[in-house]
């Protein structure tokens, strides 16, 4: 017998979980497969010796009062019970470009007078740029939550625009150019590909207002698993789609990795579109869509190094640290195994109880998952002291690099936990272990895009993949894909409507 429910959702990610909200407040009977034992995908976190690490979600934008996410927060209710820390109003990410540091403060006016005080020959430049990146993001019409019925014909234009040209087009000035770009390691930005769309959504994003979770990021998760529950939903963990059921070009149910099978009238999937088509088996979905979602190029993976340090000997900052060896912030670029690292980007855990000091940071940067695959088929906690050695070599390179900058950091670090891209393929389970999914190329407006809908008629697509990455750009995929039963302005007018 195989269990019945209106709704199946693969995958426990921030889409994944969103969607099973909004479909179970609408009175769908909703059921959660996850692979892992923790929920969450990126939300996820870990402890080690009293550090809370969240590993894949490190701040978020537009949650001041009444912009986008903090409707969108209070919708799901996630202010309830779960604390958030605004960064620093004078600059919410520090930016540190070969050698040089500037500032990015919260607010378009803000960061504009910082700018045009280091640039003041540039004023017209700088007005036009930001002329730029509001004309684009009144282009895209959800991401200011309105009716998508009266999509602007403006849209094309800017996709097809790339990022770093467009900059360029806009100052010659080398130095500005190179500040104005400053935000991309955050979208894995590569210079001959990612459009100045996505360029505009995530500045527009963080420059709006920036916080990060107080404790971790999987109280998210917990928090939106719990509600699920509460409106009668399942939520499974240790229990793996491997295959999805096909009859006459309809999805009847899903396998999973227990061997347990389950029915249901609609299928989400919330795991990479590439890794859905591994679940159907040949024949059962059109070869041209198929090929089409296995081809995506993906954006780079990553390696992270979470440190525990000991008490009292490091001073929390309010803002993320991005160091770049050269003077060029677009590292996915020019990434290059052979002089790695030379880049970081630093962040720290909020502080408990008042203290100016904290005592976990976290670094990240870009890694190729060329540089792990030989361990690849090895399984986790198996690879043996090869890989072992490797993540240790790779992490006292990285510290040594932050050293430069943060000297009280290598010599009180009571101890550290590695992730390669290994790491982000085992517990994301995204292609290579990439950081945010399918690579958006403006060359390839159309391509890039990918709908809710795929060639079968009730399986649908959720998550990263489909517009953009990140607490904004999935929260803004479920809306859209849950539309797709009770109606995207529906949901939107809802989510408007609160106060
Ligand atoms: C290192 C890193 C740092 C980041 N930092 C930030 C940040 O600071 N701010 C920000 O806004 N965004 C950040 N992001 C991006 C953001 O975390 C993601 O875009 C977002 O969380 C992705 O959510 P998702 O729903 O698409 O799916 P995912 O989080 O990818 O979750 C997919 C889920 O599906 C599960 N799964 C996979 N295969 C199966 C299967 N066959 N059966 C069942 N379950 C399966 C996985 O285990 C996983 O739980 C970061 C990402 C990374 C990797």
């Amino acid at each position: 017998m195989t269990e019945k429910y209106d709704k199946i959702i693969i995958g426990s990610g921030l889409g994944g979980l969103l969607s099973g909200v909004i479909l179970s407040r609408k009175g769908y009977r909703v059921l959660v497969l996850e692979k892992n034992h923790q929920i969450g995908g990126s939300l996820q976190s870990f402890n080690r010796k009293g550090c809370t690490f969240s590993t894949g979600m490190h701040y978020m934008g537009s949650l001041d009062e009444g912009q986008t996410l903090n409707k969108i927060f209070k919708h799901f209710n996630l202010f309830d019970g779960i604390k958030y820390k605004r960064l620093d109003e004078n600059g919410f990410d520090i930016f540190n470009i070969g050698g040089k540091e500037y500032n990015y403060p919260i607010g378009y006016e803000n960061l504009k007078k910082y700018l045009y005080g280091l640039f003041p020959d540039e004023k017209i430049a700088i007005d036009n740029y930001f002329s730029e990146i509001i004309n684009t993001i009144d282009t895209q019409d959800i991401y200011l939550l309105k009716s998508t019925q009266n999509r602007s014909e403006k849209v094309g234009k800017y996709l097809e625009l790339n990022a770093w040209d467009h900059i360029k087009s806009i100052t010659s000035n080398t130095e500005l150019q190179q500040v104005l770009s400053a935000l991309n390691f955050v979208y894995a930005g590569v210079k001959e590909k990612s459009p100045f769309y996505i360029h505009a959504l995530i500045n527009n994003h963080f420059i709006s207002s920036s916080y990060r979770v107080v404790g971790s990021s999987s109280q998210i998760a917990t928090k939106l698993a719990n509600e699920i529950i509460e409106n009668g939903g399942n939520i499974c963990t240790n229990n793996g789609v491997e295959n999805l059921v096909i009859e006459n070009d309809i999805v009847t149910g899903v396998r999973t990795t227990d061997g347990s099978e389950y029915s249901a009238d609609h299928i989400i999937s919330n795991i990479h579109p590439a890794s859905t088509m591994d679940l159907i088996n040949e024949g059962d979905i059109k070869k041209s869509f198929k090929n089409r979602m296995k081809r995506k190029e993906n954006t780079l993976s990553a390696f992270a190094v979470h440190i525990k340090l000991k008490k009292d000997s490091f001073k929390y900052i309010n803002a993320n640290y991005n160091y770049y060896k050269k003077n060029d912030v677009w590292y996915a670029s020019y990434y290059d195994e052979k002089n790695w690292p030379e880049h970081y980007f630093m962040h720290c855990g909020t502080p408990e109880n008042g203290s100016e000091y904290t005592n976990c940071i976290g670094l990240l940067t870009h890694m190729k998952f060329e540089e792990v695959s030989q361990w690849k088929d090895l399984p986790i906690n198996k690879r043996g002291k090869d890989y072992i050695d490797f993540k240790n070599k790779k992490a006292e390179q990285l510290i040594q690099l932050v050293d430069k900058t943060f000297p009280q950091i290598k010599d009180n670090i009571v101890c550290y936990n590695v992730s390669t891209p290994l790491t982000y393929n085992d517990y994301l389970g995204t292609p290579n272990g990439s950081m945010y999914g399918t690579l958006r190329d403006y060359k390839m407006p159309i391509g890039s895009y990918i709908s809710p809908r795929t060639k079968i008629k009730n399986l649908f697509f959720t998550g990263q993949n489909l517009n953009l990455h990140g607490m904004l750009g999935v929260s803004l995929s479920a809306i859209l894909t849950c539309g797709e039963f009770v109606g995207t302005n529906n949901l939107l007018k809802e989510i408007n409507a609160i106060k």
